[in-house]
């Protein structure tokens, strides 16, 4: 036995079977039970939402021998030759394939004439934006001057290309899109009534595919039952569809979390060869995203998919905020780029290099009782006791634990301590103009010899550097300020073996400290003017500290190396606000 097709299967039968197109549904059925009906009607949508279909309905219910009316029987001799498509009165005209143009405008022409048989002659005329000229004409005689029995159905994928005069004459209809959720939960239905055995990850996939095309969905299903030969698997649905699955999308999304960017090229690559659309890709990507978000949001661990939730925790909710929006940004870049592989390429790796931000409460998490809010007198800068914490490894007195960078050696070749760390640090602080300017030390020689040995080592930095301020601070910290515009750059700078060779050529112009990245509000570099180092911004380091930022920099590893007055006026009042760096 031939086997027929799904989507031919499948069609609805009456108006209550329509997926996805309520409104429309429920209007044009008000107009069959009111017999209030207009001489023509546009029903305008992507391929395969039900326009032709709602059109051979809405003429059963217009002819119908119980008609009219708005749930036509299906049985009557009228509603049997409509569904066959051999109805004397109700003629279907496909603009598109119609190369007879002189008929189909005899066709129009003949609409004047009274039905053979039954009330309504019903014109449904498919892809009526191809319409010769002439043939237009004619439609638009007749809808000068309609007869009371001819109804025109005029259905397209393209309503803008029907002339104006066309239609302010006609009733307009916009099908949409059917949700994914509801063309998955339709595929679901119909995989039920065949006894198809099928993921519902695979049905999510097709449904995707299909583009809210009901028609197109159940042509994929179709495909992919005979491609699986049994049950229906994601791993098929990959397979056939060209697409990457959820198990891809959560590797790569792990690998993300990681910071491993060699991994990236690789994938790049899988997809250009798989053939994959990228376009497809990133949507699904940012979907899977969008659902690690939501997660985040409801609180993870309570329900729902176990691989998500332990996907979802290796993430901060600040860091997917942030990855979302650098995919919905790349999504948009995207669209029409002749060079869409290098992007996706570039911004995936950037998604890998995206500093990491751990939220502030689990951070105060690690930071056991400090009484922030005590009355004692500020302490004097004594070593912090490294037994107190559990996460923290000790830290020797006298030096400095470890850089702003936080994985960064210090100078002298120790290794940096244990417990958390960060990938990079870049307060995002606003500096006013004047402040900005004096930020580089342009008589500083150790400056002038950085620089021009990073010119030579750092040749992919250049530009980044050109447009940063540099300072240095007492304790021989070198400050790498970027514009706060210059986002890329910060977190090219922050990137850990970057920021080592950084710190390399540092050494080699003499400098014996970490380097901290930081962008700020400051102006173009080139405007600013040289300054002597009496106008440095960098204020010493107070010898009385507050013991709760102590215990900031413990926690995080860092050191205090400015310190920032508040607004008000505050003499020895409390301890200074330091800021870790
Ligand atoms: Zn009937």
């Amino acid at each position: 036995m031939a086997h027929e097709a799904l989507a031919r299967k499948y069609r609805p039968a009456n108006f209550a079977d329509m997926i996805g197109q309520g409104a429309v549904v429920k209007t044009l059925q008000n107009a069959l039970s009111t017999g209030k009906i207009h001489p023509a009607y546009i029903f305008s949508g992507i391929r395969g939402v039900g326009k032709t279909t709602a059109a051979r309905l809405f003429a059963k219910g217009l002819n119908c021998e119980h008609g009219p009316t708005a749930t036509p029987c299906g049985e009557c001799t009228s509603c049997q030759e409509i569904r066959r498509g051999n109805s004397m009165d109700v003629l279907e005209i496909d603009a598109a394939t119609n190369t007879q143009v002189e008929k189909t405008r005899d066709l129009i022409d003949a609409a004047r004439y009274t039905p053979s048989r039954d009330r309504y002659r019903v014109f449904i005329i498919d892809e009526v934006h191809m319409l010769s000229l002439s043939s237009f004409n004619a439609l638009l005689k007749t809808l000068e001057e309609p007869p009371a029995h001819a109804i025109f159905l005029l259905a397209t994928t393209e309503a803008h290309k029907i002339p104006e005069t066309i239609h302010s004459r006609a009733q307009h209809f916009q099908f949409r899109r059917v949700p994914e959720r509801q063309v998955a939960d339709f595929l679901a239905h119909v995989c039920a009534e065949e006894g198809i055995v099928a993921d519902p990850a695979a049905l999510s996939l097709i449904a995707k595919s299909g583009e809210g095309s009901v028609r197109d969905s159940l042509t994929l299903l179709d495909r992919l039952v005979a491609y699986a030969d049994g049950p229906v698997t994601e791993a098929a649905a990959v397979e056939v569809l060209g697409v990457t699955g959820r198990e891809g999308l959560l590797t790569l999304v792990e690998a993300l979390s990681q910071s491993r960017v060699a991994a990236i090229p690789g994938f790049v690559d899988q997809l250009l060869d798989r053939g994959q659309s990228l376009e497809r890709f990133l949507s699904d990507l940012l979907g899977l995203v969008r659902e690690l978000v939501r997660l985040k949001l409801r609180g993870s661990g309570k329900q729902g998919d176990p691989t998500l939730a332990r996907c979802a925790d290796r993430f901060s909710e600040e860091d997917l905020l942030r990855l979302w929006d650098l995919l919905l940004t790349s999504q948009q870049r995207l669209k029409g780029t002749p060079e869409a592989d290098a992007l996706l390429e570039l911004q995936l790796i950037k998604a890998a290099l995206l500093p990491r931000i751990l939220p502030l409460d689990r951070l105060l998490g690690r930071i056991p009782e400090i009484p922030l809010s005590a009355p004692e007198p500020p302490l004097p800068m004594v070593p912090p006791e490294p037994t107190e914490f559990k996460n923290s490894t000790p830290t020797p007195p006298e030096a400095s634990p470890v850089g702003a960078g936080g994985e960064v050696p210090p100078a002298d070749g120790t290794p940096p301590p244990g417990g958390l760390r960060f990938k990079a640090i870049i307060p995002f602080k606003r500096m006013d103009e004047d402040e900005a300017r004096t930020y580089e030390d342009k008589d500083d020689e150790r400056i002038h010899r950085f620089r021009e040995t990073a010119a030579k080592r750092l040749p992919l930095m250049q530009e980044t550097l050109k447009g940063a301020f540099l300072s240095l601070d007492p304790d021989g910290v070198l400050h790498v300020a970027l514009p706060s515009s210059d986002a890329t750059g910060a977190t090219l700078l922050s990137n850990r073996e970057r920021r080592e060779a950084m710190e390399a050529v540092a050494r080699e112009s003499g400098l014996p400290g970490p380097v901290a990245v930081e962008t700020s509000a400051g102006p173009e570099p080139e405007k600013s003017p040289s300054r002597s180092s009496s106008a440095r911004s960098v204020s010493p380091v107070p010898d009385r500290r507050d013991p709760a930022v102590d215990n900031v920099l413990r926690v995080l590893g860092g050191r205090l190396i400015r310190v920032i007055a508040p607004p008000a006026p505050e003499p020895a009042e409390g301890g200074p606000h330091g800021e870790p760096e």
